[in-house]
């Protein structure tokens, strides 16, 4: 079509010089495209077209101009004959596409008149858009920024998935109460992915293993009597930023097996027949959100594997395509596992060499350790991912023979460096024993691979000291470090345009892709105007926010007081319960009229609780309740306002980060493994009260410590306190009587109509001398801070100044940063 060569030839060009007439020929092609995808592929009369229509048809014309990107992207990588690397992934927190890929395409103003030109309003069609939240938080979101990284740093990767028909349960509040609903996010469709019909390929599960001599007297392993599901492939394109560069992500759905389907309809089974076709389906229904009883959640374990299964079956038939032995497997393959749910690959990779290509044990374990690498992501021992060894062994029988395998040669290795030390070996061993044998999976990720990285410094050192010792001790220089980053691209340039305006006239766009360069605005900060500027667009980000709380809970609030923000998964080492503590603290303030130097708060939550994480979603009903009592009391007036917005995600922390001025980041030290909301909230100009924790630490070293607000103890501390108890909650109560009176309200009824067991537990735990979390040993000092946080606000001229600093100095938290050195460092991929 004649109208999309002209957004083509136009597209793309590095650099911002829009000349006029090119920008009004680029209009005139993208609404000549939209009218055209209307009405020859949806069946629409555009004078009809409603918003939904218009969106989609507007998103069609942005996968129009990419595709040609991407296909010429792909050739580049065939033609070069580079290494290529896998980032492999459960979890790509999308969020929306299209605002994304107008920025990157560099067409977003010329769409937004096109729009206009049309009778529609561009923030009306990108609302029309649904979160594709592939995610549960953090570690997805992280995936779906380097996405964008890796596009805009031309690095020859893919991203593997799965597309999971249901991503991360709709939250709604019922009487206070987190509810889940499905997040039928397909209902629709998306027009961003390609379906492909090819390739299909086939995933083995079950079944038993038999063994036979091959022509070379070797015995070889056979899996055989498998049932049997299809993999089909969608994709998804990622445009790098402005720059011609679109990479692939790759997610796979579950198809029933034909073949399987055909030999029970010529039964005369009809119902057996459906119900097989749709049982295998449901490997990739639905996210799973984190969950400490997967053990007997069989359905997690094949859906790790079908995922592992598939990729590698496109990365050998993209391999083989080129080679055919596997000499150069290692120099043209890297695959990076986040987290350990992908682990299966590695047993996975050593089948496929080993029973398929008939490779020795020697060789293919070679080829898998320098192939893979692995993210570690947590510090809790708990969220360690385990198997037990009969599901393992019922699924997946082959490959439970060939962790067995690995762990004895291991244990091998161990016990000729260790003589005697039956210790080591237990503790290390890929088999936890006891009543229920488990495959413990970071252990199987940790021997098979060359790297393993934790996501900040202080996660990384903790790896090493405190998690994993012995295995750092028996692999010196395996264990590495990568701080965790944020896509400028989405968290600044898309989600806060009148502030990266402001800054790109300052400085210049090369910000952008060049996040140091946001240093260049620290000559601004005495600059009153810039000032001025800076002020009343967080006003205007505010007052966005405002309108939204008004409209989602009914709660009207001032964007005149200070927006005091924490936003993010509910859990116990997160600490929300801490933020609540000190509210109650200011109410209890307000209400003794001991508030006159207090600034006017609007403290806003926002988080998902993991379905049966019951104490988590006990912390949501206490907040919940607290903002029904704060809200609803004449005496407080507008000194303190408690919201909680329900579902949380992707295109609600948009507008979320941009309208905070205080960012909570108040986990327990030590816990956190690096936190990315904490980067996204200094980015857009909020500062931060938290603990020395995760990439809290790293964020103090690059902004400079009196622009940030710390408390508590550090990690160190944590762990002397969690081991002795020096200090304990009652002490603690007893030499403070403000905190014993936050204690008793909750535990009195005050903020549950006089129901003293409702939060019983919760004030169990606060007082419970063994609190992992150390909640009251922390509020001391939480409080103290927090009136720090107060007298600074009270000079709105140095906040502001403050926070410039702030954004000047985030530069190290692009993930541009964070993916150069993983592809310098870990892929051995040079970055230009
Ligand atoms: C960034 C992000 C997270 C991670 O937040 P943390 O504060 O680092 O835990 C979780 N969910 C969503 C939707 C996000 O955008």
């Amino acid at each position: 079509m004649k109208v999309l060569e002209k957004v083509r030839s136009q597209t793309g060009h590095e650099g911002n010089d829009v000349m006029e007439n090119y920008f009004s020929t680029t209009v005139q092609a993208i609404k000549e495209n939209i009218i055209h995808h209307l009405m020859s592929f949806q069946g629409r009369d555009p004078e009809r077209s409603g918003a939904r229509d218009v969106y989609k048809a507007l998103a069609y014309t942005m996968r129009d101009i990419m595709v040609e990107k991407w296909i010429s992207t792909q050739k580049t990588f065939y033609a070069k004959q580079k290494k290529r690397v896998y980032y492999l992934s459960l979890e790509f927190l999308i969020g929306r596409s299209l605002g994304n890929s107008m920025t990157n395409l560099g067409i977003l103003d010329a769409a937004k008149k096109a729009v206009e030109e049309l009778g529609f309003d561009m923030e009306e069609i990108r609302n029309q858009e649904e979160d594709a939240a592939l995610g549960n938080g953090g570690l997805g979101r992280l995936a779906a920024c380097f996405m964008d990284s890796i596009a805009t740093l031309k690095i020859p990767a893919y991203g593997y998935g799965i597309r999971y028909e249901y991503g991360l349960f709709f939250q709604q509040l019922v009487d206070g109460y987190q509810v889940e609903g499905p997040d039928n996010w397909l209902f629709d469709g998306t027009p961003w992915e390609f379906e492909r019909s090819l390739p299909l390929f086939n995933v083995q599960f079950f079944g038993n293993v038999t063994g036979y001599v091959d022509e070379n007297g070797n015995y070889r392993a056979k899996w055989v009597n498998t049932k049997d599901v299809k993999a089909r492939a969608s994709d998804i394109m990622v445009p790098g930023y402005r720059n011609d560069h679109v990479i692939n992500m790759r997610l796979w759905s579950a198809q029933s097996s034909r073949e399987l389907d055909l030999t029970d309809f010529s039964k005369g089974d009809y119902i057996g027949a459906v119900e097989s076709k749709v049982s295998s389906e449901t490997i990739s229904k639905v996210l799973y959100p984190p969950d400490h009883n997967y053990a007997g959640q069989e359905l997690r374990l094949k859906q790790q594997y079908f995922f592992v299964a598939a990729t590698f079956q496109d990365i050998m038939r993209r391999y083989k395509k080129k080679h055919d032995s596997f000499d150069q497997f290692t120099d043209r393959v890297a695959v990076q596992l986040n987290d350990t749910h992908p682990a299966i690959a590695i047993p996975e990779l050593m089948r496929i060499l080993l029973d398929l290509e008939g490779l020795s044990w020697e060789e293919a374990w070679h080829i898998c350790v320098n192939t893979f690498a692995y993210t570690n992501h947590t510090l809790m021992p708990e969220a360690l991912e385990r198997w037990s060894v009969e599901m393992m062994g019922r699924v997946l029988p082959r490959h439970l023979q060939i962790i067995y395998e690995i762990n004895q040669r291991f244990l091998d290795e161990l016990a000729q460096r260790y003589p005697g030390n039956v210790r080591k070996l237990r503790d290390l061993s890929i088999i936890e024993e006891g009543p229920v044998k488990m495959v413990r999976m970071a252990h199987l990720a940790i021997i098979g691979s060359h790297s393993v990285n934790g996501v900040a410094e202080l996660h990384s050192k903790l790896l090493k000291e405190r998690i994993f010792p012995d295995f750092h001790e028996f692999f010196p220089g395996r264990f590495n470090s990568k701080t965790n980053g944020i896509t400028p691209r989405r968290w600044l340039l898309d989600v806060n345009p009148e502030l990266a305006d402001l800054i790109s006239g300052r400085i210049g766009f090369g910000w952008i892709t060049d996040l140091d360069q946001l240093r260049g605005l620290e000559s601004f900060v005495e600059d009153t105007e810039f000032r001025q500027s800076w002020q009343r667009i967080k006003f205007n980000n505010k007052k966005r926010l405002a309108d939204y709380i008004k409209k989602t809970v009914g709660v009207t609030v001032s964007p005149d007081t200070m927006f005091d923000i924490q936003v993010k998964r509910i859990h116990e080492y997160k600490r929300q319960l801490l933020n609540a503590l000190h509210l109650i603290y200011l109410y209890h303030r307000i209400v003794r009229g001991e508030a006159d130097d207090m600034v006017p708060r609007t403290a806003v939550f926002a988080g998902k609780a993991a379905p049966s994480y019951w104490r988590a979603k006990l912390i949501i009903k206490l907040i919940t309740s607290i903002a029904d009592v704060v809200n609803n009391d004449p005496r407080v007036k507008d000194r303190l306002k408690v919201v909680f917005l329900p579902n949380y995600n992707v295109s609600q922390a948009e507008i979320i980060m941009v309208a905070a001025d205080l960012s909570e980041q108040i986990s327990t030290a030590g816990t956190e493994a690096s936190g990315t909301g904490n980067m996204k909230f200094s980015l857009n100009g909020a500062l931060t009260i938290g603990t020395l924790d995760g990439a809290n630490i790293e964020i103090r070293e690059e902004v400079g410590k009196e622009n940030i607000f710390i408390f508590g103890m550090t990690a160190e501390e944590a762990e002397y306190e969690r081991k002795n108890a020096s200090r304990t909650p009652w002490q603690i109560c007893r030499k403070n009587g403000e905190i014993a009176e936050i204690i008793e309200s909750i535990g009195d009824g005050s903020f549950s109509d006089g129901n003293k067991d409702l939060f019983k537990p919760l004030v169990d735990s606060l007082m419970d001398k063994h609190d992992p979390y150390l909640l009251l040993l922390d509020l001391e000092s939480y409080i103290d801070c927090q009136k720090r946080v107060n007298r600074a606000y009270l000079d709105q001229e140095n906040w502001t100044r403050t926070a410039i600093l702030n954004v000047a100095r985030m530069g190290k938290f692009s993930t541009d940063r964070t993916i150069k050195e993983y592809a310098e460092e870990i892929w051995g991929i040079p970055v230009g």
